[in-house]
């Protein structure tokens, strides 16, 4: 049955506008909370629909759109959505497949590696629709193996417990899939993410079309999805920095594997970047995590991508490339290119856009839901 609560009067009704969240302190909760993942409407106290969401009073964010109507999320309603989802990412072979609010399944995100699926529940509602999911997902796409990887820690938030099993109970070695034009190491139960960074896939590519014949610095490389990439394109040469060692031996295995020369390092990119002054560069590539997880921290944030740009781009050559992202939502592209301009102010350099990037349509943004809109890049020439 689908159970109704309704908002506070006087609350800021983003959801009325169409924001996917409500908050707890935004609902009437009286004495019969409805159970802790179940569907529920949510209206205004004039009886304005929300549309219907998974609840769970134990987290913060205590209601996550699924559907713009009153209906329950099972049965087919879920299997629609999964469907509709995985559609509209056509036949590409590896890439996000479900991703959460923005495909209308919150806390659900599928990402497919081939013939295989690593799936992550993230909210308790659909943890509790987990059997329904997995059942859906094995008729539309019949996978060789689907991996839980429920093991983010935001799990805890929604009162789960973390884990990584194959669904079939079966191990599942790592294997090499064809992204883009290299063959990349795939470790889905014990790779970074849910495996490989998917938002960037298309940006090494992209970024890879400047390499050829320049000397490529890699920085925040993971398994090295630029650097291959740029080798394979004919780079003249190649370094990657990261500081995890589970990465760094995934990029080594790569370039050997793929029979590319490229140079992998674990190494903290702000010290390297002070122990390296001297050294130059045609092409740079700055990848770093988010620094700015909470509002406090975009202040500290925002130095730390300063700092970043303007190393890099004094040791970029006359005429070098400068790829530089952040996947902070925190961070507006505004913000980036602030910090870009007081980066090259310093740097006494002439910085010129080429491409100003956006997160690849596998991430879709839901423009009532900027908290969706988070990974945004610039390539710039300097001179
Ligand atoms: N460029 C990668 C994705 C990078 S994600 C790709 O396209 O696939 C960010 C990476 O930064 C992670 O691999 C993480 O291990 C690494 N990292 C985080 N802090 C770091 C630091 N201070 N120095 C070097 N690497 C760091």
């Amino acid at each position: 049955m689908l159970a109704k609560l309704r908002l506070k009067a006087h609350t800021p009704a983003r959801v009325l506008a169409g924001h996917p969240w409500a908050f707890m302190g935004e609902i009437l909760t009286g004495v019969n909370l409805p159970p802790d993942g179940s569907c529920v409407e949510l209206t205004d106290l004039r009886g304005h629909s929300a549309g219907s969401g998974l609840w769970n009073s134990k987290s913060q964010i205590s209601w996550r759109r699924y559907s713009r109507r009153a209906e329950l999320l099972d049965g087919p309603v879920l299997e629609n959505l999964l469907r509709a989802s995985v559609l509209r990412r056509g036949e590409k072979r590896v890439g996000r497949l479900v991703w959460s609010e923005a495909d209308s399944l919150p806390g659900l995100i599928v990402d497919r590696y081939g013939d295989y699926l690593s799936v992550q529940a993230l909210t308790l509602g659909m943890d509790q629709r987990l059997p329904q999911v997995l059942q859906a997902l094995q008729a539309i796409l019949n996978p060789r193996e689907m991996v839980l990887r429920n093991d983010a820690s935001s799990r805890k938030l929604e009162g789960l417990d973390q884990y990584i099993k194959t669904v079939s109970g079966n191990p599942l070695q790592p294997f090499w899939l064809e992204v883009g034009k290299v063959q990349m190491y795939i470790d889905l139960l014990s790779g970074q993410k849910t495996g490989l960074y998917l938002d960037q896939i298309e940006q090494h590519q992209n970024v890879a079309r400047y390499a050829a014949g320049r000397t490529v610095l890699d920085a925040f490389c993971n398994q090295g999805g630029f650097g291959l990439a740029c080798a394979q394109a004919g780079a003249k040469s190649v370094l990657g920095l990261d500081s995890s060692t589970e990465a760094i031996d995934a990029a080594r295995r790569g370039a050997l594997h793929n029979g590319l020369s490229a140079r992998f390092e674990v190494a903290n990119v702000f010290d390297w970047f002070t122990e390296n002054r001297e050294q130059s560069f045609d092409l740079i590539i700055l990848d770093p995590p988010p620094f700015a997880r909470k509002k406090e921290d975009v202040k500290a944030a925002l130095r730390g991508y300063k700092e970043l740009n303007l190393r890099a781009m004094k040791l970029l050559n006359k005429g070098g490339i400068l790829a530089t992202y952040s996947c902070s939502h925190r961070i507006s592209d505004g913000m980036v290119l602030s910090v870009l301009e007081s980066a090259a102010s310093d740097a006494h350099r002439d910085a010129f856009i080429l491409e100003r990037t956006f997160q690849p349509a596998d991430h879709p943004v839901l423009v009532n839901f900027p908290e969706s809109l988070y990974l945004k890049g610039f390539i710039l020439e300097m001179r």
